[in-house]
């Protein structure tokens, strides 16, 4: 069975094979897959040669944006029968902390999770791979064209989640009581700042039009640009990241009640927080690589700003199950507001030999998500409605 991932020894992606992997356990459940989208946190691992494995393991595959098709079941899986689409999930819980136990492995305590395709577990780029019924999410047979957009879109539930539930202690200044913030059009009134236009910070854009927000995306491309057209089609706005300043862009934008970082860019994402307005929420999702960039900071100013504006500056990582569950019934939505702006975004493809293509393409401003094909023809009628 092919695969693609990193070896200990050497940087640079590699093509290795394996043995297809068995059932183990009753509980378990294989897959044929199908589709592996790539993105920025697998683009830094090959980057920066970060081959986070096991005592004693030479490789680890990559991957953990994918969907794929049940191929054989253990005998206690109740869920999953041969044939039915699939989408893992990435965390694997610790099994001690109360978090884990409670299905919440996004919010683990104890940090002895693992993560499939990024740390000490192998990931989906391969042809077959199998896991427990309980991190498996049944797909839609009408969503599987766009399958890879779940997983990140369930990090953009989770984060949009944490967001809300800070900002209920606020009292609300708008009239309407159907903008609260534990309301289901919160987003009435509600105008936001995202930083980064890539695949995080279109699909945080994408939310947050859909619930009305008034959304301006700071990025630093070109206006002529596949990820400012695709921002833009969902009625977000462009600001050019490289001719404003942090301070500038608030000022221009004016009142903020949210800012969604998506970048990964520590300085930029750093250098807002000082000029944020009166009771604004900062969400942060980017992951960079530790011991990499350090910037001056006017810690003074940050501090007062943050006490005198009630700043609440929350990270968020990861998802579970629920978060996932929660996007593919969002994927409805999406498509009923902004028609096929999801299948738009998937810009490239590549077929699974040609992993070094697909991860060079990440960088360019005209790809939005890059994926690799593993399966040349999917098992499933894909125009199927489930
Ligand atoms: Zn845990
Ligand atoms: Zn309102």
């Amino acid at each position: 069975m092919k695969a693609i991932g990193l070896t200990v020894e050497t940087p640079g992606i590699r093509v290795v094979d394996l043995p297809s992997p068995a059932i183990e356990r009753e509980t378990q459940v294989k897959i044929r897959v199908a589709e592996v989208g790539i993105d920025g946190t697998d683009k830094n691992l090959v980057q920066h040669h970060l081959v986070d494995v096991e005592e004693g393991e030479s490789h680890l595959v990559l991957g953990h944006e994918a969907w794929g098709v049940v191929s054989d079941v253990g005998k206690s899986v109740k869920n999953f029968r041969v044939g039915d689409p699939v989408i893992p999930t990435v965390r694997r819980g610790c099994g001690i902390c109360a978090a884990c136990l409670n299905f919440q492995s996004d919010y683990c305590y104890t940090g002895l999770y693992k993560e499939r395709g990024i740390h000490k577990l192998h990931g989906f780029l391969s042809e077959e791979v199998v896991d427990e019924e309980a991190y498996l999410v049944p797909l839609p047979k009408d969503q599987a064209l766009i399958a890879v957009w779940i997983e990140p879109l369930s990090i953009v539930e989770k984060a949009l989640d944490q967001l809300r539930l800070v900002q209920q202690r606020m009292p609300s200044w708008c009239p309407h009581p159907t903008h609260a913030w534990d309301a289901p059009d919160w987003g009435g009134c509600k105008r936001a700042i995202v930083i980064g236009a890539g695949p995080l910070g279109f699909l945080a854009t994408v939310m947050l039009r859909l619930q009305d927000v008034e959304t301006y995306v700071v990025e630093i491309v070109d206006p002529d640009t596949t990820r400012v057209r695709m921002i833009e089609r969902v009625g977000a706005k462009h600001l050019d990241g490289r001719a404003f300043s942090p301070e500038e862009l608030v000022r221009g934008v004016g009142r903020i009640d949210l800012v969604f970082e998506a970048s990964g860019a520590s300085k930029l994402a750093i250098e807002f927080i000082p000029y944020l307005p009166r009771n604004a929420v900062y969400v942060m999702t980017g992951v960079p690589r530790a011991g990499g960039v350090t910037v001056p900071v006017n810690a003074d100013l940050m501090l007062r700003q943050m006490v005198r504006h009630n700043l609440a500056v929350i990270g968020s990582v990861n998802s579970n199950a629920s978060h996932f569950a929660r996007a593919l019934e969002d994927v409805r939505v999406i498509r009923k507001r902004f028609g096929t702006v999801l299948e738009d975004g998937i810009t490239h493809r590549f077929l699974f030999g040609s992993a070094e293509q697909a991860f060079a393409v990440l960088q360019d401003p005209n790809s939005l998500k890059v994926v690799l094909d593993v399966l040349e023809r999917p098992a499933v009628n894909l125009h199927a409605h489930s």
